[in-house]
C-alpha cells in the first residue's frame, strides 16, 4: 500500500473506478479531481498544519482526502454515497486520522459531531470539491454561523465562484456577493481546468477561500433582515434600484416620499443599478430604511 500512487492520480484512479465497478455519479455530483498540482495548491490555499482539524465535504474515492490527512491533524469526511464506503475504506485504510460519515452534508448537526468527534478543539477549517448540484446551499449552510471556521477552502464552478467574490460594478456581482462578503473575506485562489477530472465536468472550476472577518466596522441591525432587503434590491437586476425598491416596499405617494428621503440622505441616485451599491451602501439602506421603521 504504501508504495501505491497518489489516490488521485489519473492511473489509480481509473483503476479504482474500475475494479469497485463504479462509474461516477453524475446526480450526485461526482467528479474525481486527478491533477496532483492542483491537490498541493489545495491544501496550500487552505495553511494548512498538523494542528488543524478538517471537515470535508464529499470525499469521492479519497482522493483529496489523503492530502488532507497528511498535512492536517484530523479530517472528518462526509459522504452521501453508500457505495463508496468500501472505496474510502480500503483507499485510506493507511490513514488513521481520517473519518469517513455516511450523511447528506445538509442534513447534519455539525455543531454535535463536530463536539462528540473533535471535542470542539481548534482550528477547524473545511476543505472541500464540493458537489456542484448543490454549492451555493451548502456554502449558505457553513456560513450559518452555527460553527465558527477558521477558514473555508472550496472548489465550486468557476461562475459561482465569480459570484460569491464579484465587486461592484461586475456582472457577477450580486446579492450573493454583497450577504456573503458582509461577514466574510472571499478570494478566489486559483483557477481549475474541467481537464483535471474524471470525468471532465462541463465547467471550468475555481478554488474559493473564505475567511470570517475578525470585526464588522459597519454592522447592520439585523443579517436576516438584511440579507433579504439585499434579495429584494436585486430581484429585477435589470431595473434601477428605485424600482426594486418599489416592489420590496410599496408603491404609496408617502413610502415613495421616504424612500426618496432615505436616497437623499446617503447620496445615492434613483437611477442608479443595484450592481453598483458597494456592501457598505446596502447596509447603510438597511439601517436607514430600519431607522424609519419600514424594515
Ligand atoms: N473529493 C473528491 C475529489 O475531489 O475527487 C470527490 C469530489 S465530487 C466533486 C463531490 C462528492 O460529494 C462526491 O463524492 C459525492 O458523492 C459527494 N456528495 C454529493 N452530495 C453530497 C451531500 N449532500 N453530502 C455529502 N456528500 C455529497
Amino acid at each position: 500500500m504504501a508504495n501505491n500512487p497518489d489516490i488521485a492520480s489519473p492511473a489509480r484512479t481509473q483503476a479504482i473506478l474500475n475494479r469497485f465497478h463504479l462509474s461516477a455519479k453524475k446526480s450526485l455530483g461526482q467528479n474525481f479531481l486527478t491533477d496532483l498540482n492542483v491537490l498541493s495548491n489545495i491544501v496550500e490555499a487552505a495553511h494548512l498544519t498538523k494542528d488543524d482539524n478538517v471537515i470535508e465535504i464529499g470525499p469521492g474515492i479519497g482522493g483529496l482526502t489523503e492530502y488532507l490527512a497528511r498535512s492536517s491533524k484530523k479530517v472528518l469526511a462526509f459522504e452521501i454515497d453508500q457505495n463508496l464506503l468500501p472505496v474510502l475504506d480500503e483507499t485510506l485504510s493507511p490513514y488513521d486520522n481520517v473519518e469517513v460519515i455516511n450523511q447528506d452534508i445538509l442534513e447534519a448537526n455539525l455543531p454535535k459531531i463536530i463536539d462528540e468527534k473533535l471535542n470542539n478543539e481548534r482550528p477547524i477549517k473545511v476543505v472541500a470539491n464540493l458537489p456542484y448540484y448543490i454549492t451555493t446551499p451548502i456554502i449558505l449552510d457553513l456560513l450559518k454561523g452555527e460553527v465558527e471556521f477558521d477558514n473555508i477552502t472550496v472548489m465550486m464552478q468557476k461562475e459561482v465562484a465569480e459570484r460569491l467574490a464579484g465587486k461592484p460594478g461586475n456582472r457577477e456581482y450580486g446579492s450573493l456577493s454583497i450577504i456573503i462578503q458582509y461577514l466574510n473575506e472571499v478570494d478566489i485562489a486559483f483557477e481549475v481546468s474541467k481537464k483535471s477530472f474524471i470525468p471532465a465536468p462541463k465547467v471550468d472550476s475555481a478554488i474559493v477561500t473564505l475567511e470570517k472577518r475578525e470585526k464588522i466596522e459597519h454592522p447592520v441591525f439585523d443579517k436576516k433582515i438584511f440579507a433579504g432587503f439585499v434579495r429584494g434590491c436585486f430581484a429585477h437586476r435589470r431595473k434601477t434600484l428605485w424600482n426594486n425598491l418599489q416592489g420590496v416596499f410599496d408603491k404609496n405617494p408617502e413610502t415613495k416620499d421616504k424612500m426618496q428621503q432615505v436616497l437623499d440622505k446617503l447620496d445615492i441616485k434613483s437611477s442608479t443599478r443595484p450592481e453598483k451599491l458597494s456592501v457598505d451602501q446596502y447596509v447603510d439602506l438597511t439601517n436607514e430604511f430600519h431607522s424609519i421603521k419600514m424594515l
